[in-house]
């Protein structure tokens, strides 16, 4: 046993959890997770919508979501419990032609990496899903192999494991300063100790960047309320239709259960951790829903919550070791997709710890992408 731990991880959300998880399958000795609540997924991670899909405008995205609908597809298998992943489709519409265009280059890169996604014509939208009532609908863009999974039981999964492979996960400590020399991390406080270790992993979520500011890194992640509402019983929609998205209108409905769940990215929101349900909010998406799925108007909504996106100027997550600062791995602004990119964040961030290739291009998700002006904005965003 070395005299302090490997790997510090901050966070016991999806993310630590699982960087925790495959770095104890990677045969890491000595890591501790660090969490300030009294238990695990407390923040966004217990909060999530669960949906998964693999279309997205860069092709690691694309990689990093087929690698963790593989995982929940076979996650009885390796964690002992299921993930509750259920393949209902993903469909996002639009009534902009533009949008449409702006799709089919991605369509082309996830056709070459074997995304089964489709565009369908606005006549066999209609068809197929006759709850959309758009009238100016340009087309849409299908995925018939995504759907939903229960982050949950995904988490409880990779806790439980992380634990039988020896991760120590230390609740009710908050890590208030990160101390560093010579361009290296040497330890994490907290108010109840100091540890002294030689990589520390942010996978503090929506508080990820006031960590990163602890290590004296500028980390540009913000925090936006994103609220979502469930109906009771309702049975004038399909009980068999897929996760429907207006990407004119960030709107979007689903099945749960016999019920429906709502949701929408408010542009209005402004940065902030306020997690509070409102009527405002409530308003805002039914009123926005309503007009495009008028089925719902008999609807009643029986329960709501709220909770944060942690959101990155591009869309696209921060992932990988900050030039500067040796020893500092940032696991951070997932945008919305974050359940669905934490296996595959968790496994290359072991192999980057562990000194090796990352099995997915990384270059999308470098932080340095800020300064070097690369970054391009994910299209896909909800
Ligand atoms: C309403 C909603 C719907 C969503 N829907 C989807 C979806 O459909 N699909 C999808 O893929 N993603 C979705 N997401 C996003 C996804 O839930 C997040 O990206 C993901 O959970 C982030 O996980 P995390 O572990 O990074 O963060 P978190 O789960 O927030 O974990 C971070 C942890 O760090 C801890 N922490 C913070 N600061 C400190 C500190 N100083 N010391 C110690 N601990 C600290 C926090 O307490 C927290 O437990 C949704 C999010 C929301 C809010």
């Amino acid at each position: 046993m070395s005299a302090f731990p490997q790997v510090v991880i901050i966070g016991a959300g999806l993310v630590g959890l699982s960087t925790a998880y495959y770095l104890a399958r990677e045969g890491f000795k000595d890591i501790v997770v660090l969490e300030r609540e009294a238990t695990h997924a407390q923040g966004s991670s217990g909060r999530s919508a669960g949906g998964v899909r693999l279309e997205f405008s860069n092709p690691s995205s694309v990689r990093f979501s087929q690698f963790g609908l593989d995982v929940f597809q076979r996650f009885q298998d390796e964690f002992g419990i299921s993930a509750g992943f259920k393949p209902c489709g993903y469909l996002f519409v639009t009534s902009r032609p533009a949008t449409i265009e702006a799709l089919r280059g991605p369509l082309a890169m996830q056709h070459q990496l074997g995304v089964p996604s489709e565009l369908l014509a606005a006549d066999e939208v209609r068809r197929r899903f006759s709850y959309i009532d758009l009238p100016d609908l340009a087309g849409a863009l299908y995925g018939p192999q995504d759907g939903v999974g229960d982050p949950a039981a995904v988490a409880y999964g990779y806790i439980r494991r992380a634990r039988e492979l020896g991760v120590t996960v230390r609740f009710g400590e908050t890590v208030t300063g990160i101390e560093t020399e010579d361009g290296r991390v040497t330890a994490v406080t907290t108010p109840h100790s100091r540890i002294e270790t030689r990589v520390i992993v942010n996978a503090a979520g929506p508080q990820a960047r006031a960590v990163a500011h602890m290590a004296g890194v500028d980390l540009p992640v913000l925090p936006y309320r994103r609220s979502v509402y469930v109906t009771g019983a309702f049975d004038a929609l399909p009980t068999a239709m897929p996760m429907t998205l207006d990407l004119d209108t960030t709107s979007y409905l689903r099945r749960e259960g016999r019920s429906i769940l709502l949701g929408m990215s408010d542009p209005d929101e402004p940065s902030s951790e306020n997690v509070e349900t409102d009527r405002d909010a409530l308003e805002k998406i039914v009123s926005t829903v309503l007009p495009w799925v008028p089925a719902l108007e008999t609807a009643a909504i029986m329960r709501g919550w709220a909770g944060l996106y942690e959101v990155s100027p591009d869309d696209t997550a921060i992932i990988g070791p900050v030039d500067g600062l040796e020893g500092f791995y940032c696991a951070n602004g997932f945008s919305g997709h974050g359940f669905m990119h934490a296996p595959a964040t968790g496994r290359v961030m072991a192999e980057l710890i562990a000194g090796e290739e990352p099995f997915v291009d990384l270059g999308p998700f470098r932080l340095s992408r800020f300064q070097d002006r690369s970054a391009t904005r994910e299209q896909l965003v909800i």
